[in-house]
């Protein structure tokens, strides 16, 4: 198997071989917490490598004595952090294990056998495999030459039931612009549902980039879906939530396990949305990072595709299948293939040590 999954990491790095092979779950002064979890360096999955907040790991270590309690209190808690800070009802939030949940629920409620999913050629596949679990037809839109959504191509699907917008888009890192994306909230007939995917929104800086959250008042066909486990560092904690107008909540939240969030996730969520410091920090150093080694890619003579999120995607000019398994025999995990962009590499932006590592093996398997 030429792909790296998440598993095979697991695998790698000793998870389930034996608890007392493993660091203690929280350290006691959570700035001694670890920031790697493995040999090598994992370059593959989009994740933040300086781990939680401060406060965020004190708030868990917390959150751990209230175990033995259902988390019902704290997920109102973070359910009016959320809306507060968003400047929504707090009828209008549903929160997730993850995003993954948010999309799942989404393809549960909206797609069928009758009522398909309309997704971008390519993006992050996880929802179409959702619908395909609610047994609907998936129907894949190339992006445009600008790596942006083909929107106008998107809406002129018969019976869609969903239409996802990743935005930033997940391989590319590249943004859909705003302009394109109100008019087609405008144009849609209410009865397709949108959802915006916004994973990686608080990486975009462009001032063609905005968020669609503000416009879930006037369209009651829209969601979006926000993580705890990009900018907040929080990917194996497992936290996320969506915004909607309250009648497609309530349908998505028919579709949900009660109780799908523990209460270790959901102090840490919370306490990550009021360290206000977080996001502004996690924004900077992933943009410094991503320049130095953008731009020392582009001095290579290879085309990085301009990015909007914490990880990029450079043009190799040769299949990207071999060029993924040398990097790996030299101890740097980089993205799997995409299929619909053959001959480019997705690489996530680590640390500034790691992108040297990154660089020192491309260099080496590359030129
Ligand atoms: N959406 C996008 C675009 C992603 O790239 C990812 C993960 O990489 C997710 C959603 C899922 O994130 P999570 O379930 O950890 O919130």
């Amino acid at each position: 198997m030429n792909t790296f999954s998440r598993r095979d990491f697991g695998r790698l790095v000793g998870i389930g071989v034996g608890a007392a092979a493993l660091p203690p779950l929280f350290a006691q002064n959570p700035a001694a917490a670890p920031r790697s979890t493995g040999p090598g360096v994992r370059l593959s999955a989009n994740e933040n490598p300086y781990g939680p907040s401060a406060s965020a790991l004190t708030a868990m270590h917390d959150a751990v004595r209230i175990g033995n309690r259902y988390p019902d209190a704290i997920a109102d808690e973070l359910v009016t952090t959320i809306a507060t800070l968003l400047g929504v009802p707090t009828n209008q939030v549903i929160l997730g294990d993850g995003s993954s949940e948010i999309l799942k629920l989404t393809a549960a409620a909206y797609c069928s056998p009758t009522r398909k999913l309309v997704i971008a050629d390519p993006t992050f596949e996880a929802m179409g495999s959702y619908a395909r679990a609610a047994g609907a037809e998936v129907v894949k839109v190339p992006l445009t030459l600008t790596y942006a959504h083909d929107l106008a191509k998107m809406a002129a699907v018969q019976n869609a039931g969903a239409i996802y917008v990743c935005n930033p888009n997940n391989p590319t890192a590249s943004i859909t612009g705003k302009q394109v994306v109100r008019s087609f909230l405008e144009a849609l007939p209410q009865d397709t549902i949108v959802l915006v995917d916004e994973a990686y929104f608080h990486y975009a800086d462009s001032p063609e980039y905005e968020s669609v959250i503000p416009f879930v008042q006037t369209r009651p066909n829209l969601i979006v879906a926000r993580t705890f486990s990009k900018i907040f560092g929080m990917a194996g904690i497992r936290c996320g939530y969506g915004i909607a107008q309250r009648s497609i909540i309530q349908k998505m939240d028919q579709q949900k396990a009660w109780d799908s969030m523990n209460v270790v996730a959901l102090a840490g969520a919370r306490a990550s949305l009021l360290d206000a410091k977080q996001v502004s920090e996690g924004r900077r150093r992933n943009g410094e990072t991503r320049q130095e080694v953008t731009s020392a890619l582009t001095k290579l003579g290879y085309e990085v595709v301009p990015s909007q999120a914490n990880f990029f995607m450079v043009d190799i000019r040769r299949n990207v299948r071999p060029v993924i398994g040398a990097l790996r025999d030299r101890g740097v995990h980089v993205g799997r293939l995409f299929p619909a962009l053959p001959q480019h590499l997705r690489v996530t932006v680590g640390t500034p040590d790691e992108m040297q590592s990154f660089l020192s093996a491309f260099r080496a398997v590359l030129t």
